[in-house]
């Protein structure tokens, strides 16, 4: 079964999707063809925090169910996120919740969102209309270093782990914290850990120093989620070319957000392009996708301030970069990375 599963992940029928998607598109309705991977929404916190409902028609979540059908997104990150500013117990607790939310409120029956758990998930989210959800963990600050805790929440479906928000930890120090340490020795077993169990490593929100120490450290795939590239505006959030080079030299992708302020001055489509065209130029087309942070931050991109406006995105990367890099910008990039980092699903599932 699980071999059966893995020709399935090498794209044995893609050619028969090319042709039901010319199928669709002679009737005029393509919607199959576009699929969007967007590694990064903070839509739990936001459920967490204001309550709002993921699935109402006027959801006011950027990134609620509605809006990602019409954006074309088919897999999206759902970070759990807990504020540095929280007491350790209560934040553990926030984190659960956030994960039960997550299984609950958006996955419930498994009819509009599935978890995206295992290497087959990745050809099932290829072809199917559900949308699936990649649950992340925004930080280990919650975790209070347990490596137990670490172990229950891959258990729970996590499979991107951050270290750090911006603030430092017993891991490792983020991009906020004056004094600019690496990894810690528990830092350097988490993400051991991590890489162990089939998931992979977040650098978004990392220090520098920790940065490199996860590069130097690295046996699995590395991630940067979320951020935006610091030689086009230096935003600390944003990586500079050396760092984005290195991640895609060891095979990661870095996901440009859509965050005005990690951006430009203006903050609108032109500059997120000026973004992704030196990411392109410093790391190749293989190693740039997107993870918007829609619902993390109040300021929006002008032109790109929901999931919806993904086909305006599409049809600007498209004009600029040719159709097989915008494909690859906005889906085959993280699928390719996840496909490969994934262990197989238990056998007979
Ligand atoms: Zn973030």
């Amino acid at each position: 079964m699980t071999d059966v599963k893995l020709i399935i992940g090498q794209r044995l029928f893609a050619p028969l999707d090319k042709q039901a998607f010319r199928l669709l598109g002679s009737r005029g309705e393509n919607r199959l063809e576009r699929r969007v991977w967007d590694a990064h929404a903070d839509v739990l916190w936001r459920i967490a925090a204001e309550r709002v409902d993921f699935y109402g028609s006027t959801s006011s979540l950027a990134a609620g169910w509605h809006r990602l059908v019409q954006g074309g997104v088919k897999v999206l990150g759902f970070p759990l996120f807990v504020p540095p500013d929280r007491p350790a117990a209560e934040g553990w607790n926030m984190l659960l919740t956030q994960a039960a939310s997550f299984h609950d409120r958006i996955v419930g029956d498994g009819e509009r969102v599935r978890p995206l758990l295992y290497r087959e998930d990745v050809a099932l989210a290829e072809k199917s209309q559900t949308i699936y959800g990649l649950l992340c963990l925004e930080g280990c600050s919650a975790l209070e270093g347990s490596v137990e805790r670490l172990s229950l929440c891959m258990h729970l479906g996590v499979r991107v782990v951050g270290l750090t928000w911006n603030e430092a930890n017993e891991l490792a120090d983020g991009v906020g914290e004056p004094r600019g340490g690496g990894l810690t020795a528990l830092g350097r077993r988490f993400v051991r850990e991590v890489w162990q169990r089939s998931g992979v490593v977040d650098v978004a929100h990392l220090g520098e120093a920790a940065f490199w120490d996860v590069l130097r450290e690295a046996r699995g795939p590395v991630v940067c989620t979320h951020a935006g590239i610091k030689a086009v505006w230096p935003h600390r959030r944003n990586l500079s070319d050396g760092q984005l080079k290195a991640l895609a030299e060891l095979g990661g992708v870095l996901g440009i957000a859509f965050v005005p302020a990690f951006l430009g001055p203006k903050g609108g489509l032109d500059d997120l392009l000026r973004h992704i065209e030196h990411a392109l130029e410093v790391a190749g087309d293989r190693h740039v996708a997107f993870g918007s942070d829609f619902d993390g931050t109040d300021e929006v991109l002008e032109g790109m301030e929901t999931a919806a406006q993904y086909p305006a995105l599409e049809r600007a990367l498209n004009a600029r970069f040719g159709e097989e890099t915008a494909r690859r910008l906005l889906w085959d990039n993280w699928r390719d990375l996840f496909d490969q980092a994934l262990a197989p699903g238990p056998s007979g599932t």
